[in-house]
């Protein structure tokens, strides 16, 4: 597809204010139609529906796509006849059978199983593969369903995130590195411009191995400390597009973020999105009059231009010194170690004070990651932003 075409791929948007199966089932099917997507797609395929199951959280909490939606676009799905549809995704933590249930049971996806022609993911291998045109990764894990998947539907939430500015479709896709594996890739790319690279190089294969279509839960979105310790917020509307960097320069617009998302340049800078959210299609369902417009409250990490302006210079170094430091909340912390196992960097220790066991971040080889702030259950990980930061804020 040349480039004109790629920033040329439209958005669909239709209002939808609640969590009402037969509702959502209506509004899909007429984003799909809006956007000329019927049986020719789904008929006889293997269909991986990847919804964001972040953690293990309630649907209510909106960190997480909401069951709702994924037992709508299951039911419309399967009146287009396709061999299975798979609902698979990695948390952050161990990829394996018990956290799944866990997470399937904690996120009200359960029943999901009982659908017809649907299937909750219980594989828990991975494939290597091969990304030919990968600008920072050339080769990557996978979760199985992703790699025999036909079609690919992104089922993302709308929601701020402290790392990249914005949990939308590109960033969902990071959830098919399988489990822990995705601590290595922080890891590998401390620099947030590599790894918004990386994030675009994983969302390319899906875009162009697969029939890839993004679809995003903004019924309620989750604004402040996203992706999982925000507020949610009533934002009532679905989205959706072939193209993930379109759909999220439309989602950034909408939730007054607007190019906040450092891996959404990196999808222009190739050529696969305008950053102006003004140049892309939008078209808009039968019942909807006009594009909702709202002021999300921006993750405490967040430093506007500031930061992004100096990204790109001593190799990010300078923007990683001014960047929201973690630090423990110690009477929030129940020394639980999540955030020991989920630091890419192992800087994070428990140790006993005042006879219990905390968590301590020995900061010295902090990358800002974030990880152990996204993954606390408890909350307890807050981050503080550098005082110049905070003065010019
Ligand atoms: S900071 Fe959070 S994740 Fe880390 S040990 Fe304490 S409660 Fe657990
Ligand atoms: S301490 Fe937290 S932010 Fe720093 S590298 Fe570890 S997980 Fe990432």
């Amino acid at each position: 597809m040349s480039d004109t075409l790629l920033s040329n791929i439209p958005v669909a948007y239709a209002s939808c204010r609640e969590y009402d199966v037969p509702l959502i089932r209506r509004q899909i099917t007429a984003l799909f139609h809006t956007l000329n997507i019927g049986q020719n797609v789904f008929c006889g395929k293997v269909i991986l529906v990847k919804p964001n199951l972040v953690m293990a959280k309630k649907p209510e909490l909106a960190a997480t796509t909401h069951p709702a939606v994924l037992q709508a676009l299951a039911e419309v799905l399967a009146e287009f006849a396709p061999k299975k549809i798979i609902i698979a995704d990695s948390a952050g933590g161990p990829y394996n059978l018990p956290a799944l249930q866990v997470l399937y049971r904690t996120c009200g996806l359960s029943p999901l199983d009982k659908l017809p022609l649907v299937e909750l993911n219980t594989d828990c291998g991975f494939s290597d593969v091969e990304m030919e045109d990968g600008q920072r990764l050339r080769h990557c894990h996978m979760i199985n369903p992703a790699v025999q998947a036909d079609v690919c539907i992104n089922v993302c939430k709308l929601k701020t995130h402290g790392l990249t500015g914005l949990s939308c479709a590109t960033k969902n896709l990071f959830g098919l590195i399988p489990g822990v594996e995705k601590f290595e890739m922080h890891a590998t790319f401390p620099q947030i411009e590599d790894f918004s690279e990386m994030l675009v190089d994983i969302s390319e294969y899906m875009r162009t191995h697969t029939e890839y279509i993004a679809l995003c839960d903004g019924i309620m979105g989750m604004e402040g400390n996203g992706p999982t310790h925000g507020t949610p917020v009533s934002s009532g509307l679905l989205l959706a597009s072939r193209s993930p960097y379109a759909l999220d320069v439309v989602a950034e617009h909408i939730i007054g973020c607007e190019n906040a998302a450092i891996h959404l340049d990196a999808a222009a800078a190739r050529g696969l999105v305008s950053r102006n959210w003004q140049d892309i299609p939008l078209l808009f369902c039968e019942d909807t009059a006009e594009m909702a417009s709202y002021s999300f409250r921006k993750p405490a990490s967040s430093s506007g231009k500031f930061l992004k302006n100096l990204s790109g210079i001593m190799g990010g170094r300078l923007a990683e010194a001014f960047a929201a430091r973690p630090a423990i909340r110690a009477s929030g912390c129940v020394g639980c170690g999540v955030c020991v196992q989920s630091c890419p960097v192992h800087t994070i220790s428990l140790e006993k004070k005042k006879q219990k066991k905390i968590a301590v971040i020995h900061p010295e080889k902090c990358i800002r990651c974030y990880c152990c702030q996204e993954l606390c259950p408890k909350g307890a990980v807050v981050l503080r932003k550098n005082p110049l930061i905070r003065w010019i804020h």
